[in-house]
Protein backbone atom coordinates (compact mmCIF):
# COMPACT_ATOMS: atom_id res chain seq x y z
CA UNK A 1 0.00 0.00 0.00
CA UNK A 2 1.30 3.22 -0.90
CA UNK A 3 2.22 5.66 2.18
CA UNK A 4 2.54 9.10 2.64
CA UNK A 5 4.93 10.62 5.54
CA UNK A 6 3.97 14.17 6.77
CA UNK A 7 6.58 16.24 8.97
CA UNK A 8 5.04 19.67 10.59
CA UNK A 9 7.28 22.51 11.75
CA UNK A 10 5.56 25.56 12.17
CA UNK A 11 8.07 27.42 13.64
CA UNK A 12 5.54 28.77 16.09
CA UNK A 13 8.42 31.00 18.18
CA UNK A 14 10.16 32.27 15.15
CA UNK A 15 9.43 35.37 12.26
CA UNK A 16 10.85 38.38 10.58
CA UNK A 17 8.70 40.29 12.47
CA UNK A 18 4.52 40.41 13.44
CA UNK A 19 3.21 41.68 10.28
CA UNK A 20 5.79 40.14 7.92
CA UNK A 21 4.07 38.11 5.35
CA UNK A 22 6.34 35.10 6.44
CA UNK A 23 5.19 34.78 9.88
CA UNK A 24 4.53 32.34 12.81
CA UNK A 25 0.66 31.21 12.11
CA UNK A 26 1.46 30.57 8.42
CA UNK A 27 0.54 26.70 9.35
CA UNK A 28 -1.49 26.89 11.72
CA UNK A 29 -5.02 26.73 9.89
CA UNK A 30 -3.34 23.90 7.87
CA UNK A 31 -2.82 22.17 10.68
CA UNK A 32 -6.78 22.57 11.82
CA UNK A 33 -7.66 22.27 8.41
CA UNK A 34 -5.79 18.65 7.65
CA UNK A 35 -6.65 17.69 11.16
CA UNK A 36 -10.80 18.81 10.65
CA UNK A 37 -10.72 16.69 7.43
CA UNK A 38 -9.65 13.65 8.87
CA UNK A 39 -6.70 13.44 6.55
CA UNK A 40 -4.50 12.08 9.46
CA UNK A 41 -6.82 9.35 9.51
CA UNK A 42 -6.07 8.24 6.55
CA UNK A 43 -4.29 4.69 6.99
CA UNK A 44 -1.75 5.68 3.97
CA UNK A 45 -0.91 8.64 5.53
CA UNK A 46 2.81 8.24 8.43
CA UNK A 47 3.35 11.17 10.76
CA UNK A 48 6.89 12.21 11.36
CA UNK A 49 8.45 14.14 14.43
CA UNK A 50 10.75 16.88 13.52
CA UNK A 51 13.95 16.89 14.43
CA UNK A 52 17.27 19.30 14.58
CA UNK A 53 19.47 18.83 11.00
CA UNK A 54 23.44 18.60 12.14
CA UNK A 55 25.92 21.68 11.12
CA UNK A 56 27.99 19.48 8.96
CA UNK A 57 24.90 18.84 6.64
CA UNK A 58 24.66 22.35 6.24
CA UNK A 59 28.10 22.95 5.58
CA UNK A 60 27.83 20.04 2.60
CA UNK A 61 25.96 22.26 0.73
CA UNK A 62 26.54 25.69 1.93
CA UNK A 63 28.72 27.82 3.00
CA UNK A 64 27.65 30.31 6.36
CA UNK A 65 30.30 33.22 6.03
CA UNK A 66 31.73 34.60 7.79
CA UNK A 67 31.36 32.22 10.29
CA UNK A 68 27.95 29.87 11.45
CA UNK A 69 28.19 31.11 15.24
CA UNK A 70 27.30 34.21 13.32
CA UNK A 71 23.51 33.26 11.88
CA UNK A 72 20.86 32.48 13.69
CA UNK A 73 19.80 29.05 12.87
CA UNK A 74 17.58 27.47 15.49
CA UNK A 75 14.33 27.61 13.30
CA UNK A 76 16.40 27.01 10.38
CA UNK A 77 18.50 23.60 11.28
CA UNK A 78 15.12 21.91 12.54
CA UNK A 79 13.10 22.77 8.82
CA UNK A 80 16.18 21.33 7.32
CA UNK A 81 15.75 18.37 9.79
CA UNK A 82 12.36 17.86 8.96
CA UNK A 83 13.45 17.54 5.45
CA UNK A 84 16.02 14.76 6.14
CA UNK A 85 13.82 13.10 8.64
CA UNK A 86 11.09 12.66 5.23
CA UNK A 87 14.44 11.89 3.47
CA UNK A 88 15.26 8.93 5.35
CA UNK A 89 12.24 7.53 5.75
CA UNK A 90 12.02 7.24 1.91
CA UNK A 91 15.18 5.76 1.33
CA UNK A 92 14.73 3.15 4.08
CA UNK A 93 11.19 2.91 1.66
CA UNK A 94 8.69 3.59 5.05
CA UNK A 95 7.11 5.91 2.85
CA UNK A 96 5.82 6.13 -1.03
CA UNK A 97 6.10 10.14 -1.00
CA UNK A 98 6.29 12.68 1.69
CA UNK A 99 5.23 16.16 2.50
CA UNK A 100 7.48 18.54 4.04
CA UNK A 101 5.12 21.01 6.08
CA UNK A 102 7.77 23.55 7.70
CA UNK A 103 8.82 26.96 7.40
CA UNK A 104 11.37 29.10 7.19
CA UNK A 105 11.49 28.37 3.79
CA UNK A 106 14.68 28.25 1.86
CA UNK A 107 14.98 28.20 -1.87
CA UNK A 108 16.27 31.75 -2.18
CA UNK A 109 19.04 30.96 0.31
CA UNK A 110 22.15 30.24 -2.44
CA UNK A 111 25.68 28.86 -2.06
CA UNK A 112 27.04 31.60 -0.07
CA UNK A 113 24.85 33.01 2.97
CA UNK A 114 25.60 36.34 4.37
CA UNK A 115 22.63 36.43 5.92
CA UNK A 116 18.73 36.21 5.08
CA UNK A 117 17.63 36.13 1.65
CA UNK A 118 13.52 36.52 1.26
CA UNK A 119 13.11 34.63 4.37
CA UNK A 120 15.41 31.92 3.92
CA UNK A 121 18.87 31.57 5.62
CA UNK A 122 19.47 27.65 4.84
CA UNK A 123 18.05 25.44 1.90
CA UNK A 124 15.71 22.63 2.75
CA UNK A 125 15.56 21.01 -0.45
CA UNK A 126 19.69 21.80 -1.77
CA UNK A 127 21.01 20.19 1.83
CA UNK A 128 18.45 17.19 1.33
CA UNK A 129 19.64 16.69 -1.69
CA UNK A 130 23.08 16.73 -1.22
CA UNK A 131 22.20 14.35 2.26
CA UNK A 132 21.03 11.94 0.04
CA UNK A 133 23.88 11.66 -2.39
CA UNK A 134 26.33 11.57 0.41
CA UNK A 135 24.88 8.71 2.34
CA UNK A 136 22.64 6.70 -0.31
CA UNK A 137 24.43 7.33 -3.49
CA UNK A 138 22.08 8.79 -6.14
CA UNK A 139 23.29 9.96 -8.59
CA UNK A 140 20.73 12.33 -10.18
CA UNK A 141 18.25 14.44 -9.01
CA UNK A 142 15.61 16.38 -10.10
CA UNK A 143 14.22 19.80 -8.30
CA UNK A 144 10.99 21.04 -9.71
CA UNK A 145 10.18 24.39 -8.32
CA UNK A 146 6.49 25.30 -8.07
CA UNK A 147 6.72 28.61 -6.04
CA UNK A 148 5.68 32.01 -7.87
CA UNK A 149 9.12 33.14 -7.41
CA UNK A 150 12.18 31.94 -9.20
CA UNK A 151 13.78 29.45 -7.19
CA UNK A 152 16.99 31.34 -7.21
CA UNK A 153 18.91 30.02 -3.95
CA UNK A 154 18.26 26.47 -5.24
CA UNK A 155 19.48 27.30 -9.02
CA UNK A 156 22.72 29.03 -7.36
CA UNK A 157 23.45 25.61 -5.26
CA UNK A 158 23.78 23.54 -8.63
CA UNK A 159 24.15 26.18 -11.61
CA UNK A 160 27.74 24.23 -11.84
CA UNK A 161 26.72 20.84 -11.26
CA UNK A 162 25.23 18.79 -14.25
CA UNK A 163 23.91 16.03 -11.91
CA UNK A 164 20.89 18.15 -10.52
CA UNK A 165 18.32 19.45 -12.89
CA UNK A 166 16.46 22.38 -11.67
CA UNK A 167 13.67 23.38 -12.88
CA UNK A 168 11.44 26.73 -11.90
CA UNK A 169 8.32 27.82 -12.90
CA UNK A 170 7.53 31.18 -11.75
CA UNK A 171 6.47 34.66 -12.13
CA UNK A 172 8.39 36.80 -14.92
CA UNK A 173 11.55 37.98 -13.07
CA UNK A 174 10.46 41.64 -14.79
CA UNK A 175 7.28 41.60 -12.72
CA UNK A 176 8.33 39.73 -9.54
CA UNK A 177 10.75 39.56 -6.50
CA UNK A 178 13.88 38.28 -7.44
CA UNK A 179 13.77 39.68 -10.46
CA UNK A 180 16.01 36.43 -12.08
CA UNK A 181 14.93 33.24 -13.74
CA UNK A 182 15.02 33.84 -17.20
CA UNK A 183 16.00 31.08 -19.78
CA UNK A 184 19.45 32.52 -20.66
CA UNK A 185 20.63 31.30 -17.03
CA UNK A 186 21.09 27.68 -18.00
CA UNK A 187 23.69 26.41 -15.97
CA UNK A 188 27.80 26.30 -16.22
CA UNK A 189 30.49 25.22 -18.62
CA UNK A 190 30.33 21.72 -17.44
CA UNK A 191 26.15 21.53 -16.96
CA UNK A 192 25.06 23.52 -19.79
CA UNK A 193 21.04 22.97 -19.49
CA UNK A 194 20.64 21.38 -16.63
CA UNK A 195 18.84 24.57 -15.22
CA UNK A 196 15.63 25.72 -16.66
CA UNK A 197 13.93 28.51 -16.14
CA UNK A 198 9.88 29.07 -17.34
CA UNK A 199 9.32 32.26 -16.46
CA UNK A 200 5.24 33.31 -17.03
CA UNK A 201 3.27 36.29 -17.30
CA UNK A 202 1.41 37.20 -14.32
CA UNK A 203 -2.43 36.51 -14.65
CA UNK A 204 -1.66 33.01 -15.56
CA UNK A 205 -3.76 30.30 -13.82
CA UNK A 206 -4.72 26.16 -13.86
CA UNK A 207 -4.44 26.00 -17.68
CA UNK A 208 -1.47 27.43 -18.12
CA UNK A 209 0.56 26.66 -15.51
CA UNK A 210 -0.14 22.83 -16.14
CA UNK A 211 0.72 23.64 -19.78
CA UNK A 212 3.95 24.52 -19.18
CA UNK A 213 4.55 21.47 -17.06
CA UNK A 214 3.18 18.91 -19.60
CA UNK A 215 4.84 20.30 -22.56
CA UNK A 216 7.99 21.46 -21.13
CA UNK A 217 9.19 20.98 -17.33
CA UNK A 218 8.20 17.47 -17.40
CA UNK A 219 9.56 15.84 -20.41
CA UNK A 220 12.65 17.54 -19.44
CA UNK A 221 12.44 16.02 -16.11
CA UNK A 222 11.91 12.35 -17.95
CA UNK A 223 14.72 12.85 -20.36
CA UNK A 224 16.84 13.33 -17.64
CA UNK A 225 16.16 10.30 -15.76
CA UNK A 226 16.33 11.20 -12.36
CA UNK A 227 16.61 8.70 -9.64
CA UNK A 228 13.98 11.23 -7.43
CA UNK A 229 11.89 14.00 -7.92
CA UNK A 230 11.84 16.93 -5.23
CA UNK A 231 8.83 19.56 -5.74
CA UNK A 232 9.78 22.80 -4.14
CA UNK A 233 6.06 23.45 -3.26
CA UNK A 234 5.36 27.23 -2.87
CA UNK A 235 1.73 28.30 -2.89
CA UNK A 236 1.98 31.95 -3.70
CA UNK A 237 0.87 30.74 -7.76
CA UNK A 238 -2.61 30.94 -5.83
CA UNK A 239 -5.03 33.54 -6.43
CA UNK A 240 -5.49 35.04 -3.27
CA UNK A 241 -1.85 35.33 -2.72
CA UNK A 242 -1.06 39.23 -1.15
CA UNK A 243 2.73 39.06 -2.83
CA UNK A 244 2.56 37.40 -6.44
CA UNK A 245 -0.34 38.17 -9.14
CA UNK A 246 -0.54 34.46 -10.33
CA UNK A 247 -4.55 32.92 -10.49
CA UNK A 248 -4.15 29.01 -9.78
CA UNK A 249 -6.47 27.48 -7.66
CA UNK A 250 -6.16 24.41 -5.04
CA UNK A 251 -6.84 21.76 -7.24
CA UNK A 252 -4.76 23.29 -9.80
CA UNK A 253 -2.29 22.56 -7.24
CA UNK A 254 -3.63 18.85 -6.66
CA UNK A 255 -2.74 18.63 -10.29
CA UNK A 256 0.43 19.81 -10.39
CA UNK A 257 1.18 17.69 -7.69
CA UNK A 258 -0.09 14.60 -9.59
CA UNK A 259 1.55 15.50 -12.84
CA UNK A 260 5.01 16.11 -11.09
CA UNK A 261 4.23 12.77 -9.25
CA UNK A 262 7.21 14.07 -6.83
CA UNK A 263 9.40 11.81 -4.10
CA UNK A 264 9.19 14.57 -1.93
CA UNK A 265 7.73 18.11 -1.64
CA UNK A 266 9.12 20.80 0.59
CA UNK A 267 6.87 23.44 1.26
CA UNK A 268 8.37 26.82 0.32
CA UNK A 269 6.41 30.23 -0.45
CA UNK A 270 2.92 31.25 0.08
CA UNK A 271 1.23 34.34 2.21
CA UNK A 272 -2.25 34.01 1.82
CA UNK A 273 -2.32 32.13 5.30
CA UNK A 274 -6.20 31.93 5.29
CA UNK A 275 -7.25 32.01 1.99
CA UNK A 276 -5.21 29.54 0.32
CA UNK A 277 -2.37 27.58 2.59
CA UNK A 278 -4.68 25.12 4.70
CA UNK A 279 -7.23 24.31 0.76
CA UNK A 280 -3.88 24.25 -1.24
CA UNK A 281 -1.69 21.86 1.51
CA UNK A 282 -4.72 19.86 2.02
CA UNK A 283 -5.15 18.87 -2.00
CA UNK A 284 -1.27 18.24 -2.00
CA UNK A 285 -1.40 15.84 0.54
CA UNK A 286 -4.82 14.14 -1.12
CA UNK A 287 -2.69 14.19 -4.46
CA UNK A 288 0.33 12.81 -2.68
CA UNK A 289 -1.40 10.14 -1.19
CA UNK A 290 -3.68 9.28 -4.24
CA UNK A 291 -6.87 10.41 -2.62
CA UNK A 292 -9.87 12.79 -4.37
CA UNK A 293 -9.16 16.28 -4.15
CA UNK A 294 -11.75 17.25 -6.19
CA UNK A 295 -13.95 18.75 -3.35
CA UNK A 296 -11.31 20.72 -2.38
CA UNK A 297 -12.95 24.36 -2.68
CA UNK A 298 -11.69 27.43 -1.70
CA UNK A 299 -13.68 30.05 0.76
CA UNK A 300 -13.03 32.81 -1.64
CA UNK A 301 -13.78 33.44 -5.19
CA UNK A 302 -11.46 34.27 -8.21
CA UNK A 303 -11.46 37.77 -8.60
CA UNK A 304 -9.17 38.59 -10.58
CA UNK A 305 -9.13 38.05 -15.01
CA UNK A 306 -7.27 34.86 -15.88
CA UNK A 307 -4.90 34.74 -18.60
CA UNK A 308 -5.34 30.95 -20.96
CA UNK A 309 -6.06 30.15 -23.96
CA UNK A 310 -4.71 30.01 -27.13
CA UNK A 311 -2.63 32.69 -26.91
CA UNK A 312 -1.27 31.32 -23.28
CA UNK A 313 -0.13 28.42 -24.74
CA UNK A 314 1.30 29.89 -27.69
CA UNK A 315 3.32 31.88 -25.65
CA UNK A 316 5.03 29.23 -23.74
CA UNK A 317 6.08 27.16 -26.98
CA UNK A 318 7.45 30.11 -28.41
CA UNK A 319 9.60 30.58 -24.86
CA UNK A 320 10.31 26.58 -25.49
CA UNK A 321 11.51 26.95 -28.95
CA UNK A 322 13.90 30.09 -27.70
CA UNK A 323 15.28 28.15 -24.13
CA UNK A 324 16.34 25.37 -26.78
CA UNK A 325 18.59 27.76 -29.09
CA UNK A 326 20.06 29.53 -26.63
CA UNK A 327 24.18 29.27 -26.97
CA UNK A 328 26.42 29.45 -23.81
CA UNK A 329 29.31 32.27 -24.19
CA UNK A 330 31.91 31.71 -21.23
CA UNK A 331 34.76 33.95 -20.44
CA UNK A 332 38.10 32.76 -19.12
CA UNK A 333 39.97 33.42 -15.91
CA UNK A 334 43.43 34.75 -16.05
CA UNK A 335 45.05 31.97 -14.56
CA UNK A 336 48.14 34.04 -12.85
CA UNK A 337 45.67 36.72 -11.71
CA UNK A 338 43.54 33.84 -9.75
CA UNK A 339 46.60 31.76 -8.53
CA UNK A 340 44.28 28.80 -10.23
CA UNK A 341 46.19 25.14 -10.93
CA UNK A 342 46.05 24.24 -14.25
CA UNK A 343 42.85 23.68 -16.48
CA UNK A 344 40.58 26.72 -18.22
CA UNK A 345 38.43 28.41 -15.90
CA UNK A 346 35.54 30.08 -16.84
CA UNK A 347 34.89 33.39 -14.67
CA UNK A 348 31.51 34.35 -13.89
CA UNK A 349 31.00 37.78 -11.56
CA UNK A 350 28.03 38.20 -9.91
CA UNK A 351 25.90 40.48 -6.87
CA UNK A 352 23.85 39.35 -5.13
CA UNK A 353 21.75 41.12 -2.72
CA UNK A 354 19.72 40.16 0.20
CA UNK A 355 16.63 42.20 0.85
CA UNK A 356 15.53 41.19 4.14
CA UNK A 357 18.77 42.65 5.82
CA UNK A 358 19.78 44.64 3.30
CA UNK A 359 22.88 42.87 2.41
CA UNK A 360 25.17 43.25 -0.83
CA UNK A 361 27.15 40.50 -1.67
CA UNK A 362 30.12 40.53 -4.68
CA UNK A 363 30.71 37.24 -5.86
CA UNK A 364 33.38 35.66 -8.16
CA UNK A 365 32.82 31.94 -9.38
CA UNK A 366 35.76 30.35 -11.24
CA UNK A 367 34.52 26.98 -12.52
CA UNK A 368 37.31 24.23 -13.75
CA UNK A 369 35.80 23.09 -17.16
CA UNK A 370 36.37 19.57 -17.32
CA UNK A 371 35.17 16.53 -19.50
CA UNK A 372 35.20 13.75 -16.89
CA UNK A 373 33.36 15.23 -13.74
CA UNK A 374 30.97 18.62 -12.56
CA UNK A 375 34.88 20.96 -12.09
CA UNK A 376 35.82 21.86 -8.97
CA UNK A 377 34.29 25.26 -8.29
CA UNK A 378 36.67 28.17 -6.43
CA UNK A 379 34.47 31.18 -5.37
CA UNK A 380 35.49 34.45 -3.80
CA UNK A 381 32.97 36.32 -1.89
CA UNK A 382 32.72 40.07 -0.42
CA UNK A 383 30.53 41.17 2.30
CA UNK A 384 30.06 45.20 0.60
CA UNK A 385 28.45 45.94 3.96
CA UNK A 386 30.79 45.18 6.47
CA UNK A 387 34.30 44.28 4.04
CA UNK A 388 34.51 40.96 5.11
CA UNK A 389 36.07 38.55 2.10
CA UNK A 390 35.76 34.81 2.08
CA UNK A 391 36.52 31.65 -0.03
CA UNK A 392 34.69 28.46 -0.62
CA UNK A 393 36.16 25.66 -2.54
CA UNK A 394 34.09 23.10 -3.79
CA UNK A 395 35.29 19.78 -4.84
CA UNK A 396 32.10 17.99 -6.01
CA UNK A 397 30.27 14.38 -5.61
CA UNK A 398 32.08 12.28 -8.16
CA UNK A 399 35.13 14.67 -8.74
CA UNK A 400 38.02 13.21 -11.72
CA UNK A 401 41.35 12.84 -10.06
CA UNK A 402 42.79 16.07 -11.56
CA UNK A 403 39.46 18.42 -10.39
CA UNK A 404 40.00 17.29 -6.80
CA UNK A 405 43.62 18.01 -6.93
CA UNK A 406 42.74 21.09 -8.11
CA UNK A 407 40.31 21.85 -4.90
CA UNK A 408 43.21 20.91 -2.78
CA UNK A 409 45.97 22.95 -4.71
CA UNK A 410 43.64 26.03 -4.08
CA UNK A 411 42.91 25.63 -0.69
CA UNK A 412 46.73 25.33 0.30
CA UNK A 413 46.97 28.41 -1.96
CA UNK A 414 44.29 30.41 -0.28
CA UNK A 415 44.00 29.35 3.05
CA UNK A 416 46.74 31.93 4.49
CA UNK A 417 45.61 34.60 2.67
CA UNK A 418 41.52 34.61 2.59
CA UNK A 419 40.55 35.47 5.89
CA UNK A 420 37.89 32.69 6.09
CA UNK A 421 38.00 29.25 4.06
CA UNK A 422 35.74 26.48 3.38
CA UNK A 423 36.71 23.54 1.76
CA UNK A 424 33.62 21.41 0.79
CA UNK A 425 34.91 17.93 -0.18
CA UNK A 426 31.43 16.33 -1.31
CA UNK A 427 33.32 13.64 -2.75
CA UNK A 428 35.00 12.32 -0.03
CA UNK A 429 32.40 13.87 2.40
CA UNK A 430 34.75 16.45 4.23
CA UNK A 431 34.48 19.62 5.60
CA UNK A 432 37.11 22.21 6.20
CA UNK A 433 37.28 25.56 7.47
CA UNK A 434 40.03 27.66 8.13
CA UNK A 435 40.01 31.57 10.31
CA UNK A 436 43.27 33.67 9.55
CA UNK A 437 45.01 30.62 8.42
CA UNK A 438 44.05 28.39 11.05
CA UNK A 439 42.12 24.95 10.88
CA UNK A 440 38.98 25.17 13.05
CA UNK A 441 37.22 22.42 14.08
CA UNK A 442 33.51 24.11 13.26
CA UNK A 443 31.85 20.73 14.75
CA UNK A 444 33.06 20.58 18.39
CA UNK A 445 30.47 23.08 19.83
CA UNK A 446 27.69 22.20 17.49
CA UNK A 447 26.71 18.50 17.93
ZN1 LIG B 1 7.51 32.42 -3.07
ZN1 LIG C 1 36.95 16.87 -13.35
Amino acid sequence: MKKTGIVFFPAFDWSLGETHPEREERLLYTQEQIFEEGVMDLPQIKQYSPAVADLRDVLRTQALFPNPDRHDLDAHLIAVGCSLVLGKALMAKEITNGFVLVRPPGHHSGTVVWGNRGFCTLNNEAILVNYLRTYYGLKKIAIVDTDVHHGDGTQDIFYYDPNVLCISIHQDGRTLYPGTGFCEEKGGPNSWGSIVNIPLPPGIGDEGFLYALEKWAMPAVREFKPDIIINSAGQDNHFTDPLASMNVTARGYGKITEMISPDLAVLEGGYSIQGALPYVNLAILLALAGEDYSGVIESQKMKRRVLGGEEVRAYIDKLHEYYKQIEPRWRYAQRQEWRLPAGNWVIRERDIYYDTEGIREQRYDLIRECRQCGGTVFISTSNLNTGEKAVLVKIPFEACPACEQAGYDLAEQYKKSAPTLLLQNQLHNRISFWENGKEVNLFATHN
